[in-house]
């Protein structure tokens, strides 16, 4: 079964918190060696593995107890959330070229797959109601021409080649005219695969790159070479620049080291994957689906999620109240600078914000830093001043203070004062109260 080995490490860990009141940074320590070494068995790359682990650790202890939520539970759902994270959050889709034929180079190693995804490929697009072409530009290899001539038949699609005698990115601009001529929606570009990376092949594929700048340049891996699958994209990006990443043979006996380290090792997303050999199993990658198979515990996400749901709500209601009375403070900003900790992933919270739209892992580093420093400031502050954040406004000697006994420059804590003020304003406006929305500028 597919990740059965990581879905049953996992497993393991949460089975230890049973009986559990809480998490703490004790009761956690052996679940959290079982996520590692689950993980590392997966062959997910050491240093991938070391940060979700402190991640996923540091999230869980910070949580309060949502009520009715046990702490297995609790973790599961933190993993699964840290999970899809690392795959790269959302589902990236394959981009189409505005006007004319979008073209596709596909890059690979021999044997990990890449002429059967040219097919499935095809099949994909077709059920997309996309016509396409491929183009057989490995030349070295005459069976691989004739291969994917069968397969194309196959799958009722041209294929377009030119022999072995021409250069393949000769071939592969000759193909493109060819697909324009037909009005073709996208053309699918083939090419060599050698047992390992070389220059020639290198410079062969930026060559074709350049012949006809293609709108995806998708680098074909197999799931079974676990952590040098993400090794490979990083290289190949880095030296011909790649869109994203097709892995294959996510079916059998796969650990899932590839399709958990791909994005975060290589930058680059998965946007395709290959389980089985026939035409229809090629699917796009979905981060949260993946991450719900590889836990196995559908339920326990939902109903951690629906718990979550029910306090968010009990909060945005006590918030509102505070709002429409503008006397949101620093207490409240604490809390739901926590709130947003607790609920394990700032991306989840960003993006339920209307107009936010997509967030990249970057974001939500720099987001999960920034809350940090806010904490940190207001952790400093004397009750009296997180109420009344009026008097900090006032005072740069406050500021000051405040400053030394956070670790944090005198800068910060002025822009956080600023930003709690400018909060006040926005949510005023949001609620359609515009009175008495003013910033107070802070006197130096
Ligand atoms: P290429 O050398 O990269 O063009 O590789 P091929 O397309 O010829 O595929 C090599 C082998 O892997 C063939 O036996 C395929 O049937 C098999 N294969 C390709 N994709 C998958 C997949 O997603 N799952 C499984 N189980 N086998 C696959």
């Amino acid at each position: 079964e597919m990740f059965g080995q990581l879905t049953s490490g996992l497993e393991s860990a949460w089975n230890k918190l049973k009986g559990e009141e809480t998490l703490t940074k004790e009761n956690i320590a052996e679940p959290m060696q079982d996520i590692r070494r689950a993980l590392l068995e997966a062959d997910v790359s050491l240093p991938v593995v070391r940060r979700f682990v402190q991640s996923v650790s540091e999230q869980a202890v910070g949580v309060g107890v949502i009520r009715g939520v046990k702490p297995d539970q609790q973790l599961v759902k933190t993993v699964h959330d840290e999970l899809v994270k690392l795959m790269g959050g959302e589902v990236s889709e394959l981009v189409f070229a505005k006007s004319g034929p979008t073209v596709i180079l596909l890059a690979g190693l021999q044997g990990v797959g890449k002429t059967t995804v040219c097919a499935k490929l095809a099949f994909y697009l077709k059920k997309l109601g996309k016509s396409c072409m491929l183009v057989a530009g490995d030349v070295y290899r005459p069976a691989a021409i004739d291969q994917l001539s069968i397969l194309g038949e196959q799958v009722g699609v041209p294929v377009y080649t030119a022999g072995t005698d021409v250069k393949p990115a000769e071939i592969a601009k000759q193909g493109l005219e060819e697909a324009k001529r037909k009005n073709i929606d996208v053309v699918v570009v083939d090419t060599a695969g050698r047992l390992q990376i070389d220059k020639a092949m290198m410079d062969e594929l930026k060559e074709v790159k350049r012949a006809i700048n293609p709108t995806e340049v998708l680098l074909v891996v197999d799931a079974m070479t676990g952590q040098e699958a993400a090794a490979l994209v990083t290289t190949f990006n880095l030296e011909i620049g790649i869109t994203g990443a097709i892995v294959t043979k996510l079916d059998g006996d796969s650990r899932g080291g590839a399709a958990l380290s791909v994005q975060e090792v290589s930058g680059k997303p998965i946007k395709l994957v290959g389980r089985g050999e026939r035409l229809e199993d090629l699917e796009p990658f979905y981060p949260d689906r993946m991450a719900g198979r590889i836990l196995g515990m559908g339920d326990v996400l939902s109903f951690v999620e629906k718990a979550q749901e029910v306090m968010r709500q009990e909060d945005a209601e006590e918030l509102q109240k505070k709002i429409m009375s503008a006397k949101f403070d620093f207490n409240d900003f604490l809390k739901q600078t926590r709130a947003v900790a607790r609920m394990g992933s700032v991306s989840r919270v960003i993006g339920m914000i209307p107009g936010m739209g997509k967030v990249t892992p970057a974001q939500i580093r720099e987001a999960e830093k920034s809350l940090k420093v806010m904490e940190a400031i207001i952790e400093a502050m004397t009750p009296e001043e997180r109420e009344k954040p009026e008097l900090l406004a006032e005072s740069p000697a406050k500021r000051k203070r405040i400053a030394q006994d956070s670790g944090k420059t005198e800068q910060q804590v002025s822009q956080l004062v600023a930003q709690l003020f400018q909060m006040r304003v926005r949510m005023k406006n949001l609620m359609g109260m515009m009175e008495g929305g003013s910033i107070p500028a802070l006197s130096n």
